[in-house]
């Protein structure tokens, strides 16, 4: 994947399989075809809420744990974990987002599947059932391959992002964002 290309793939909001239960995924950049009728609580991946969300008619419950974006996890994140699952146990319909729905959301659905499900691989599992491009840091994969007590495989050492290409893509939003003005 070119992490500098934007707009990869949209996620407006897509049923993904945690256990025997669904959880919703979406970017806030897709914000304009959410539909949260039905969605009784907001797990917040984001740095921000925006405010449509009661235009839209959300009249749920929200709960945050803002990640850094290209980060890793910082923070009670198994609290959180627990937290959201026992809304989900409870029936609560659920709907996670960040900006783009692919690292902090990724990062969420493949730790909720490490706690819930245990398999040997949960961010394989979690790309097979939400998408190919989720999850992008490797402090992203250590926390939820601590979920079930591994170190993170080779083969995500090797593709996902480090300290140095993650400086690169800053260093290259910055001056896209530079240019705009
Ligand atoms: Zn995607």
């Amino acid at each position: 994947m070119n992490y500098l290309s934007e707009n990869p793939c949209p996620h407006p909001g897509q049923k993904v399989v945690v256990g025997q239960n669904i959880v919703s995924a979406a970017g806030l950049m897709y914000r304009l075809r959410w539909n949260l009728t039905d969605i009784d609580t907001l797990a917040v991946l984001a740095e921000r809420i925006p405010a449509s969300i009661w235009s839209m008619g959300f009249t749920g419950t929200i709960f945050a744990h803002p990640l850094s974006d290209l980060g890793g996890v910082n923070g009670p994140w198994e609290k959180f974990l627990e937290k959201i699952w026992q809304e989900v146990v409870d029936g609560k319909r659920i709907f996670a987002f960040c900006e783009g729905g692919h690292g902090r959301t990724g990062t969420f659905l493949a730790s909720l599947i490490a706690m819930i499900e245990k398999p040997d691989d949960p961010i394989a599992v979690m790309r097979e059932r939400y998408c190919q491009r989720a999850v992008e840091t490797i402090y992203q994969a250590e926390r939820i391959f601590a979920l079930v007590g591994k170190e993170v495989p080779e083969y995500y050492q090797k593709t996902l992002l480090d300290q140095t290409k993650i400086a690169a893509i800053l260093e290259y939003w910055k001056n896209q964002a530079l240019t705009k003005k």
